[in-house]
């Protein structure tokens, strides 16, 4: 049977304030702080501590909530989400539930098959809860608390069950993560657990119109677990209802060694929380002037950044969405075009996509730590453009430049790469590369024309790989088509 799947996420950011939701902790580096360093009567659950709103967190959720072009309510409302969990100090979240920060919101998302505005069904403030660490050692387990994170503010962003493919979801949570970033409220950072996602998924068959059953997968934190996770459970479901059985509501954790979901628990409901509006804060209140205020300082969004690239460099939406995938990247790419006067986009964006990405890769370096800055990069493809060196002596040099640091210039004038264009000199190389192998220009000229790249090989080595690419090959043409010819006419006086 032929299914459509439908997945709504819901997307925990942290906010990148310096201090806690509701106290003055700071917000540490969980890499770099002692275990309970950052932690204080109220982030501890003491009794008779009373919670303050961060307003740097408030004004980072409108800024997202307005990024999203969601409905922003003139008054929201804290509310308890009761659970006993060892993590959870004061044995409940501070959430929002009835009434949330934002509503009805949209986030537009380009994939090959088009573009798709993805409803955001609320935004809502948070905090975080602690971390455990279950440790078995030496034949003792026992489990470790650290509420550095206790408290940390969280932004809950939920879509509606818009999304219908794996791929969907990918671009969905790249775009929601590249916003993020590009409104400075989180640091994008998801190895650090900056970003961790829930993944709704139900199924229903083909021209039904009625969502199915759906199961929530919690604690995705990577884009790939939640893929990976979301496609496993669109199978699974599949096989069920194919097999004639029914899905059952139930919330799901990924282990990602066997790449299968679990059970955590059957379904949970509101109830099981007992929500009610928390007595210590009063209501959330937002002015209009400080949405208007924030509404006008929006940067340029990720999506927005996309298209002006499509349409203003001609490249395409899938190389866009690279560059917008962070805001630095889409500078460095126009600051480049911006250098390179008459040189076309599309040879700067290759050598970003191409060396630059690979470097990021494999070093961890972002754009703005990397050594090579635009000047440097369009310096390096000006002696490219000027003939001064081939493009395969460039990439060597690049690879330098983003070690080193040094320029293109220095580069070349220290190792001597300049390029061999003196013509004499490349038809003498090709006439001795020629007369050196017979064999191979004999069967060249019998019609195994393949072996033309192999001799240009040879030349190219002869030049140490820095002579004129272009220069080899005419020359090298030139002096086969004359060989041809002696043959032909030797053979005519046979
Ligand atoms: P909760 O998880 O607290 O029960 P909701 O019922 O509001 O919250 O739903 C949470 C998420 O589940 C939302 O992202 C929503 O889009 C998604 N969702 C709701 N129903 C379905 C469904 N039938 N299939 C897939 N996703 C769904
Ligand atoms: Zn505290
Ligand atoms: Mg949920």
């Amino acid at each position: 049977m032929n299914y459509l799947a439908d997945i709504g996420l819901e997307v925990h950011a942290e906010l990148a304030t310096r201090s806690k939701m509701f106290c003055a902790c700071p917000v540490v580096d969980p890499a770099l702080a002692q275990p309970n360093q950052a932690v204080c009567p109220v982030c501890l659950g003491l009794p008779g501590t009373l919670p303050v709103v961060n307003q740097q967190a408030v004004e980072f959720g409108l800024r997202v909530a307005l990024a999203l072009d969601c409905t922003i309510a003139p008054v929201s409302i804290f509310a308890r989400k009761n659970y006993f969990y060892p993590d959870l100090p004061k044995g409940y979240q501070i959430s929002q539930y009835e009434e949330p920060l934002a509503e009805h919101g949209i986030l537009p998302i380009r994939t090959p098959q088009g573009v798709r505005n993805i409803r955001i069904r609320r935004v809502h403030l948070e905090e975080d809860t602690g971390k455990l660490t279950h440790v078995l050692a030496d034949g003792e387990a026992y489990s470790l608390v650290d509420l550095n994170r206790a408290g940390v503010p969280l932004l809950e962003i939920v879509s509606e069950p818009d999304l219908h493919t794996v791929e969907e979801v990918r671009v969905y949570a790249e775009s929601l993560r590249s916003l993020l970033c590009t409104l400075g409220v989180n640091s994008g950072d998801m190895e650090k657990g900056a970003i961790r996602f829930e993944a709704n998924v139900s199924i229903r068959p083909a021209g039904s119109s009625d969502l199915g059953t759906r199961v929530e997968i919690k604690n995705l934190n990577s884009f790939k677990a939640m893929e990976r996770a979301v496609a496993y459970q669109i199978g699974q479901q599949a096989r069920l209802l194919d097999a004639g059985k029914a899905v059952e509501q139930e919330t799901l954790g990924w282990d990602a060694d066997r790449e299968v979901t679990y059970s955590q628990r059957s379904k949970e409901e509101a109830h099981d929380y007992r929500y009610f509006p928390e007595p210590d804060l009063p209501p959330l209140g937002v002015e209009a002037a400080q949405v208007e205020r924030i509404r006008q300082n929006l940067p340029e969004l990720p999506f927005a950044l996309q298209e002006r690239l499509i349409q203003q460099y001609g490249i395409s939406a899938e190389e866009a969405h690279l560059l917008s995938v962070d805001g630095n990247l889409a500078n460095y790419f126009e600051s480049c075009v911006r250098l390179a006067e008459d040189m076309p986009a599309r040879i700067v964006l290759n050598w970003i996509t191409g060396e630059v990405f690979a470097w990021m890769n494999q070093t961890g370096e972002s754009i703005q730590q990397i050594k090579v800055p635009p000047e440097a990069l369009i310096g390096l493809l000006n002696e490219v453009q000027q003939k001064i060196v081939n493009l395969n002596t460039a990439k060597s040099i690049m690879s330098e430049m983003l070690q080193s640091g040094q320029t293109a210039q220095v580069i070349i004038q220290q190792k001597g790469l300049q390029q061999v264009t003196d013509s004499n000199l490349i038809a003498a190389m090709v006439k001795e590369v020629l007369a050196a192998h017979p064999d191979e220009v004999k069967a060249y000229l019998d019609g195994k024309e393949t072996l033309a790249n192999w001799l240009f090989g040879q030349v190219m080595r002869r030049a140490g790989g820095k002579a004129d690419p272009h220069m080899i090959r005419t020359e090298l043409e030139s002096q086969l088509k004359n060989m041809t010819k002696n043959t032909l006419r030797r053979e005519g006086e046979k």
